[in-house]
């Protein structure tokens, strides 16, 4: 698995374009099914890949956290919100609460989230290939490609069988 991570940022540039294209094509005329395509593509590749073996996303990138999350998180530790955001959390440039540095500090060294019950919502949908109107996220996704295996591998998947 690491092997192939460590392959994916050139494969992903490597495919760039192509992908591109793809999901401007995508976006103009999406199928009828795509949402159940994207539905199956998404557990066969789960079923193949076990993100325990990987956790890339944990360590190169991170979630943004919401309202909610921080809610819930900080109540996980019995902290008070704002003493959850001092200590873990920073604003973007998009004044979105993230991570103030990866690997996440909730990342155990065998790849367990150790607050997995109360995770992030992002983190729960990463990488978003089962989600619904999925051409709407083409852009995130041409970045996800570049971090996430089984997200490079479902858009490879999808253009074998999406003919557009
Ligand atoms: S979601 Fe993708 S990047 Fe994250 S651990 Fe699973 S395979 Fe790896
Ligand atoms: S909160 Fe858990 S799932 Fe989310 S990035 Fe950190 S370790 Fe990964």
């Amino acid at each position: 698995m690491q092997d192939q991570i460590d392959r994916l940022p050139k494969l992903a540039k490597d495919k760039h374009k192509e992908n591109k294209e793809f999901f401007t094509k995508l976006k103009k005329k999406p199928p009828k099914q795509l949402d159940y395509i994207m539905q199956d593509l998404h557990e066969e590749e789960f079923e193949r890949t076990d993100c325990l073996e990987c956790a890339n996303c944990c360590k190169t990138t991170g979630p943004l956290f919401t309202d909610k999350d921080i809610q819930r998180i900080a109540k996980h530790f019995k902290m008070k919100p704002q003493k959850f955001v001092e200590q873990f959390l920073r604003l973007d440039e998009e004044n979105d609460y993230i991570l103030q540095s990866v690997p996440c500090t909730f990342l155990g060294v065998d790849n367990y989230c150790s607050i997995y019950d109360v995770r992030p919502k992002a983190c729960r949908e990463f990488p978003h290939t089962d989600r619904k109107k999925f051409q709407q996220i083409s852009n995130l996704t041409l970045k996800n490609v570049a971090i996430c295996p089984a997200a490079y591998n479902i858009v490879e998947a999808m253009k074998q069988q999406i003919k557009i």
